[in-house]
């Protein structure tokens, strides 16, 4: 390729995935393949490296790019960043309202979320996002550019051309709701303690040094102020449309009013169900829609005279600790958890609570039966805050970590701030290893669950992971109430779990930070597992997104004979452990559920149904909750009716239907 066509391929590439990214992020839908975009990526990152002449700050690869170090430097705001004023009652509220109308006579009042994460000034010079900087002291924050270049629903270009030269975007950064619970999962499970608050976290993530590690907790954004000159609009609902357009995630659930009963009940609606959000809120902003109106009323030293937040009180919920149990871990790991009165927090009941280790529990000082005050708000796992020490029993103990296995009685061994049962033998240790082998994302098994497992093992059926594929009708009817119908669905889907897709069975095996997520990037690197056996260090360690601590972890579990035989064992049961299976038999529409309306031309209903089921699926005959497709044909009746009441049935007609049909058949 000569120089030119270089260019153009790289401006290509750029473009694709700039577009890509922004379906993604933005629209929620993508029409190009997890792995085709990698590729994509991939191609770029070679190119880029290898003719640097093209570096582009805006390119793609950019934002999971480079270590950097050097961004401790503080930003000076041209434009101050304020704070709000904050309020807790309607009745002040209703006083600010009213001095606001002395100096402006017709205005309108927004009301936006009150987003809890950490406010982020971005500086667009051209469309060019050149400067990321926080709040700080609101005349100067700290520079975070490199790392709010990670973020996804932050364009690096704005979109269209309908743009002044110089503009200030004004957001919140903040992490959602399942992004924290899923870091402090993996902070759990390697012997760290959770983060308390996610906007912290946001604040810390936004300050690290390292842009990966950014990049990898999925940081939000969503912005709700522009500043700049000759701006194409007027008021504070318009500019959404226009943010919007240039590429950014706004408000979306902000009423525009004026009456005090409206915004009272847009403030209590979101009291009331703010736990239905993805994210976290704590409170709500009222401010002034025209600009115009807002310039009149100006600022103070410290916050605008034209808003005011309104903020959520936050409840602590008390509750009682009725009983301590402590939980053996797939790898042997002790977990306190404290079952409670049940009680309501933010719409859902809690009945445990999770004591993480005995750290923990002596720096709370809790005793049995103490009275435990439970945080609401902020957090959506439960989490002790406090003990109401005032309400403790007499004579109450205080909680004494097990010496013991509860399980087998082991002697404990202490790592870090944790306790291990370091058994081999530990019942319960070998059970939760069955349990995750046949979970949902390892092998699937349907119908093998926690109580089935322990059934199973209680009667010596089961008591490692291979004695699955030795299971005979026999063993299952022994098993109090289990009726000759089940077990055949039990041994089809242990059957079924050979043909699994191979990265299944390397996640199934348990092995430490190794993730659904890098089971399957192993799985494009090694056909087959005896390649991920043997592999060296280096070369896994040379894998994107594979680092020490994994490659280690690796090497370490093949290392060791047991587990070498294992899946050796696995294999020998005929269980699918390459990318490229012979005889591979998969059911595609395995979980789908179709109802049939009319008479189809191409086929009987019965053969349509035999053809459904053959790949897995299944047919009912009446429309109920579990449908996911109605097939429409000739002269329908009512069922049509009926499943467009419901949500999410797809509606599909004969060809469409013969189409899947045809296409899931190449597929299997
Ligand atoms: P506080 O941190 O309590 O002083 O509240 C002021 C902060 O609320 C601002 O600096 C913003 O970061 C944040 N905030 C969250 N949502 C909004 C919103 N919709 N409009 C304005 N500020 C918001
Ligand atoms: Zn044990």
């Amino acid at each position: 390729m000569d120089h030119h066509n270089i260019k153009k391929k790289i401006h290509k590439l750029r473009k694709e995935l700039s577009e890509y990214n922004y379906q993604y992020y933005m629209m929620d839908h993508s029409e190009i393949s997890d792995y085709d975009f990698d590729q994509k990526l991939k191609k770029l990152f070679f190119l880029e490296k290898k003719y640097p002449e093209f570096y582009d700050p805006t390119s793609p690869t950019l934002r999971i790019g480079v270590d950097n170090t050097s961004y401790n430097d503080p930003i000076h705001h041209q434009y101050k960043m304020y704070s709000l004023k904050n309020t807790y009652s309607k009745k002040e509220f209703i006083i600010w309202k009213k001095r606001i109308k002395k100096y402006i006579s017709s205005f309108s009042l927004i009301c936006e979320l009150k987003y809890d994460g950490v406010s982020i000034n971005l500086i667009y010079k051209n469309g060019f996002l050149t400067h990321a900087g926080t709040r700080g002291d609101g005349i100067k924050g700290e520079n975070v550019t490199e790392n709010v270049r990670t973020i996804p629903s932050i364009p690096l270009q704005l979109r269209g051309n309908k743009y002044p030269p110089y503009l200030e975007i004004r957001g919140e950064i903040f992490l959602s709701k399942k992004n924290f619970i899923y870091i402090n999962k993996k902070r759990i499970k390697s012997g760290k303690n959770p983060y308390s608050h996610p906007r912290n976290t946001a604040s810390g993530t936004l300050k690290m040094k390292n842009t990966q590690e950014v990049y990898k907790r999925s940081l939000s954004c969503i912005v709700y102020t522009v500043i700049g000159n000759h701006l194409p609009f007027h008021t504070q609902n318009k500019s959404f449309q226009y943010l919007q357009n240039w590429g950014f995630k706004v408000p979306k659930k902000f009423i525009l009013g004026f009456k005090n009963k409206d915004i009272f009940q847009y403030i209590d609606y979101w009291n009331k169900w703010k736990h239905l959000l993805s994210y976290h809120i704590d409170g709500i902003v009222i401010k002034v829609n025209e600009y115009k109106n807002q310039s009149i009323l100006g600022y103070t030293n410290k916050y605008p005279r034209w808003a005011i937040a309104y903020k959520f009180k936050q409840k602590l919920s008390e509750t009682n600790l009725l009983k301590l149990k402590f939980q053996v871990g797939r790898t042997g790991i002790i977990t306190p958890v404290a079952h409670v009165r049940p009680i309501k927090i933010s719409g859902t009941k809690i009945k445990k609570v999770a004591l993480y280790n005995d750290h923990f529990i002596q720096k709370m000082g809790i005793h049995y039966g103490d009275t435990l005050l439970l945080e609401k708000g902020g957090n959506i796992i439960p989490k002790v805050t406090k003990v109401n020490v005032k309400k403790r029993l007499k004579n109450a103990y205080p909680i004494n970590f097990l010496k013991k296995c509860p399980s087998c009685d082991h002697l404990l061994t202490k790592n870090k701030k944790f306790f291990f049962c370091k058994n081999k033998n530990c019942p319960s240790q070998k059970r939760k290893k069955i349990q995750h082998f046949v979970s949902e994302k390892a092998m699937n098994i349907k119908g093998i669950g926690k109580k089935m497992i322990k059934k199973l093992y209680q009667k010596g059926y089961l008591s490692e992971i291979t004695d699955l594929y030795k299971l005979k009708s026999e063993d299952f009817i022994k098993i109090y109430g289990v009726k000759k119908k089940l077990t055949d669905v039990l041994l089809k889907n242990i059957e079924k779990s050979k043909y699994n897709s191979y990265h299944r069975l390397i996640y199934a095996l348990g092995i430490p930070h190794v993730g659904e997520y890098i089971s399957k990037k192993l799985t494009e690197h090694f056909v087959n597992i005896h390649f991920l056996i043997s592999a060296s260090y280096d070369h896994l360690t040379s894998i994107l997104g594979i680092g020490k601590k994994i490659a280690e972890s690796i090497k370490t579990y093949f290392s060791i004979d047991k587990n070498k035989n294992l899946v050796e064992k696995i294999i020998q049961y005929g269980v699918n452990f390459t990318q490229y299976p012979i005889n591979k038999k998969f059911y595609p529409l395995e979980g789908k559920s179709f109802v049939f309306t009319g008479k189809l031309s191409h086929m009987t209903r019965n053969i349509a149904k035999n053809k459904v089921e053959s790949l897995g699926g299944r047919v009912f005959n009446t429309v109920n909750n579990k449908i996911h497709f109605i097939v429409v044909g000739k002269n329908f009746g009512s069922k049509l009716e009926k499943c467009m009441k419901k949500k999410n049935i797809k509606i599909l007609n004969e060809d469409i239907f013969m189409k899947i049909i045809e296409h899931k058949k190449k597929e299997k």
